[in-house]
């Protein structure tokens, strides 16, 4: 099992429309961040974690051969309006098992009610099948454990995979779920930008959760244009790094 970083972006992305800053408009392609998105590949599929607005691009960038599961964090418009694009592989493969929360589930049906409404309706649209979580499931031969964490005044979810965790959209985590993040050799975490947000850890709020988490290595996801690739990197402690799109992490 490996994990394909898609997209290390807040929900802006980066380079941000109409912002004329050094990262914006930078050439290090570290500094280019589509929106949040993970790949878990297993010997036996491929899961997505959230399907962005960027998600058409990062399968033509990244080029997965199917899509055999997806698994949403929350519903957040940065997280979910891809959701349409996934037809391309349903339409191939069948219904896609989709895992969510009983609320983001909800927002889904919401967001999305022609696709449940009206299933043949023009181009067609995507076959999914949304399954509500509520603890521990087992997809494409792997185990993944739902992690609740706080963002802003919800609740949200982080997943575990092995020894990989991908904690994105937190500006809390419970101790129960502190308990679940215990013995990780990667932690992937929401780091947004220097100054703190609402609904966000700012990196200084990453950095002091990912020591108390202490993984043997921490890629920080989910950020805006405030923070620059090579120089943040050259500040940040021991076993910690900001995650770029395309990088591929392993449980090790
Ligand atoms: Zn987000
Ligand atoms: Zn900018
Ligand atoms: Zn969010």
């Amino acid at each position: 099992m490996d994990i394909l970083l898609l997209g290390t972006g807040t929900s802006h992305g980066v380079p941000m429309i109409a912002c004329e800053c050094a990262v914006c408009k930078s050439e290090n392609p570290k500094n280019n961040r589509r929106r949040a998105s993970i790949l878990v590949r297993t010997g036996s599929g491929n899961i997505l974690v959230d399907t962005t607005p960027d998600f058409r691009e990062q399968m033509l960038r990244y080029r997965p051969e199917t899509i055999d599961a997806v698994i949403f964090t929350h519903a957040h418009a940065d997280h979910i309006f891809g959701l349409d694009d996934v037809r391309v592989y349903s339409d191939r493969q069948g219904h896609i098992p989709c895992y969510a929360s009983p609320a983001t589930a909800n927002s889904i049906r919401r967001a999305f009610e022609y696709i449940f409404t009206f299933p043949d309706i023009g181009g067609g649209v995507p076959r999914i099948e949304l399954l509500e979580i509520s603890g521990p499931f087992e997809v494409c031969g792997l185990r993944v454990v739902p992690i609740p964490v706080e963002h802003g005044g919800s609740q949200v979810l982080g997943f575990r995979f092995g020894g990989i965790a991908y904690v994105t959209d937190c500006n809390g985590i419970p101790d129960s779920s502190m308990e679940q993040l215990r013995d990780l050799n990667v932690l992937i975490l929401d780091a947004l930008r220097p100054k703190p947000h609402p609904t966000h850890f700012c990196l200084s709020e990453s950095i002091e959760a990912a020591g108390r988490i202490n993984a043997r290595r921490t890629l920080f996801t989910h950020i805006c244009h405030r923070l620059e690739h090579e120089a943040v990197n050259a500040e940040l402690p021991e076993r910690m790094q900001l995650a770029y799109d395309g990088m591929i992490v392993k449980d090790e």
